[in-house]
């Protein structure tokens, strides 16, 4: 029998905001000495009032309209009630309903293998997924258990910090769909400087429910919910495991009859029971009595859509129209909102220099553009990475990067030199021009120069000479290179082959 897949996500964002969600704690776990970023309300001592986090509240509006949210005029927030020791209120205050937002979408594309969407090549391919809603609650405190498992010890300085909770309608119909929404995810909260996202910090956490059911039926059986992901590759390792584990299942007449909460387990790529639905909580949400629901009107919405900047699927569309990039090149760029800005720049700073010189932009553009993104991904980008420079601590900048790029189309610097140059701006920053000169890198392309180079290189090779004019013309490569070699680097090679090729035509 054919069987059909149905996957939907839960996402948990911890924003970055200065303070906590419910009180004026500031809001950092990870790099502070544990249990200092704490105080009576974030604690739960009673008696104490917690008080709205306006700005968290502003990241989750924004965050919602960018995933195509209705947003509600009215919000409440409510308490979900559970014991455990990382909860010290005995509940946590979340929203339950009347969230922040619902009904929104997001498009993705998870044909091409690299997870691409947006790009002009695939726009055929595209697949919508409903996003169920999207709320505010506060974060738990952190259990860190000792490895001789003689202790559980409890960190508050998460406690009470803010987090957005998105739940999509179940339509990811494989794992790469799956994973590919998520990397969405993580990219939109970055853009919008919402949350740094990282899934191994645990700012990104995400849950995964899959089940199956015959092709044609169209009731929903019980769910499986999968936990403990922390990465995307385990993310769609969980969720192919779990494809296969329930529909053997299935074909034994097994199916799941009762939701089953599993974990993932990275080491086995497996997921463990955990507990079935008998064992679930229930936890008596009722409104939240110490925060009075918030009103907003049409006016603060319409503010808020104008702050609301280029999305990331928008700009790589855009990058593949306007620079003609390839869906790959544009992914690249975009990936980084201050890549995609400088890469912006770079673009501008050349097209000022066009302007006052006497080339045409029209003309020259296709060419400047190429130039420019194949040396920013092929050898800037790669080259941080091979010095563990991340992208933002990048000292060279745009307008240094754009002249870099006109020395290279004006051809007085050659590639083999250039990535020298750029080597050396790299660790310094400094001015491609003043390189040039401090390192006598300059390329030569003056005739009478490259000739001379040429006499050299003829009378030390006399034999290849012979076997090139008896008819071996591949030797050509040879002295080219030895060319090369004479001038260190620095000749033309295009006007080297064609001076050489002159010369021992004669
Ligand atoms: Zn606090
Ligand atoms: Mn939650």
């Amino acid at each position: 029998m054919k069987y059909e897949v149905l996957i939907g996500l839960e996402f948990h964002v911890q924003m970055k905001t200065k303070s906590k969600m419910f009180c004026s704690c500031a809001n950092e776990a990870d790099h502070t000495k544990p249990n200092t970023n704490i105080c009576p309300i974030c604690l739960g001592h009673p008696g104490t009032l917690p008080t709205v986090n306006k700005k968290a509240i502003k990241m989750s509006q924004l965050a919602s309209l960018a995933l195509g949210c209705k947003l509600n005029s009215y919000i409440k927030f409510d308490r979900k009630n559970y014991f455990y020791p990382d909860l010290p209120k005995g509940y946590q205050i979340s929203q339950f309903d009347k969230p922040v937002a619902e009904h929104g979408e997001l498009i993705i594309n998870a044909v091409a293998t690299d997870g691409l969407t947006g790009s002009l090549e695939l726009e055929n391919e595209l697949k919508r997924i409903g996003i169920t809603r999207l709320h505010i609650e506060e974060d738990s405190a952190k259990s860190i258990h000792t490895k001789d498992k003689e202790a559980s010890l409890i960190d508050y300085n998460r406690g009470g910090a803010p987090l957005i909770e998105i739940v999509t309608d179940p339509d990811f119909s494989t794992p790469l769909e799956a994973k590919t929404f998520a990397q969405e995810i993580q990219l939109l909260m970055r853009h919008l400087d919402i949350s740094d996202a990282d899934m191994e910090k645990g700012h990104l956490r995400c849950d995964a429910n899959i089940s199956l059911r015959p092709k044609g039926e169209t009731i929903l059986y019980p769910k499986t919910e999968i936990k403990n992901i922390n990465s995307f590759r385990s993310l769609e390792k969980a969720l192919e495991f779990e494809i296969k584990r329930q529909k053997i299942l299935w074909e034994d007449g097994k199916a799941p009859k009762v939701q089953e909460t599993r974990g993932y387990d990275d080491h086995s790529g497996e997921t463990k029971s955990q507990r079935t639905k008998e064992g679930f909580a229930d936890y008596r949400y009722f409104p939240e009595p110490d925060i009075p629901p918030l009103t907003f009107s049409a006016k603060e919405f319409s503010a808020l859509g104008t702050e609301l900047p280029e999305l990331p699927q928008a700009k790589r569309l855009r990058f593949c129209h306007e620079y003609t990039h390839t869906g790959e090149e544009a992914k690249i760029i975009t990936g980084n909102i201050h890549l995609a800005n400088y890469f912006e720049q770079i673009i501008s700073e050349l097209q000022a220099w066009i302007s006052t010189s006497e080339l045409d932009w029209d003309k020259e553009k296709n060419t400047l553009i190429k130039l420019a993104t194949n040396w920013l991904i092929n050898n800037l980008i790669t080259r941080l990475d091979e010095k563990n420079i991340s992208f933002d601590d990048n000292k060279i900048s745009a307008e240094n990067f754009a002249e870099f790029i006109t020395l290279l189309h004006q051809k007085k610097l050659g590639s083999t030199n250039a990535v020298k140059v750029l080597d050396i701006m790299i660790d310094n920053g400094a001015d491609p021009s003043n390189v040039l000169r401090d390192y006598g890198l300059e390329q030569v392309d003056n005739d009478d120069e490259i000739k001379k180079i040429i006499d050299t290189v003829i009378t030390t090779f006399p034999d290849q000479i012979a076997e090139y004019q008896a008819g071996k013309e591949t030797i050509i490569k040879f002295l080219l290179g030895q060319v090369m070699r004479e001038s260190q680097g620095k000749a033309d090679p295009e006007k080297a082959e064609n001076l050489l090729i002159e010369k021992l035509k004669k």
